[in-house]
This record gives C-alpha cells, structure tokens and sequence, in this order.
C-alpha cells in the first residue's frame, strides 16, 4: 500500500478535503489532513482477486472517509510529534 494508484481516485477527492498518506511513529497509511482521523480497514479486504480487493478496501476506505466528521478526531500531535503528511499529488 505504499504506493497510491491514482488513476483510481475519485474526482471528487478534490472536493474540501481530500485524503493523504499518512507516516507516523505508530501509523502507516490513509488519514485526514485536517484532523487525528485514520483509516483503519475493518478486516482483511474480500474478494475473489487482487484487483477486486483493491477495489473494495478504496470503497471503504473513501466512505469511511468522506463519512467522518474532523470535530470529533480532534489531532493529538502533541503525543506523536510532527506528523510527516505527503498529499497525494497526482
Ligand atoms: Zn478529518
């Protein structure tokens, strides 16, 4: 997962928030640059191929995404330093 497909993201990611790649000390991956949100898949992504998986962990996780609110992740950077937040720029 370290490196984002781009040609798959939704062009609505453009909208008032958009989801980024998220390093810290205690997480790796998908996360909201506004807020403490991370993604985190709710198990073992299903499907019947690889592509297919793909496709099913990017649906949660663009839901699970566009669902949260950020006043209620409030960013707890005063416990895991600064984190390193690359945007997706495709
Ligand atoms: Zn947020």
């Amino acid at each position: 997962m370290k490196t984002a497909d781009c040609t798959r993201l939704p062009q609505s990611a453009a909208m008032s928030r958009m989801l980024v790649w998220i390093e810290e000390q205690h997480f790796l991956g998908f996360g909201c640059p506004e807020c403490g949100w991370r993604f985190n898949a709710s198990g073992a992504p299903t499907g019947t191929s690889f592509d297919e998986m793909m496709r099913h962990f990017e649906l949660e996780r663009d839901r699970e995404f566009s669902s949260h609110v950020c006043a209620d992740h409030p960013r707890n950077s005063r416990l895991d330093g600064t984190p390193l937040i690359q945007a997706l720029n495709c």
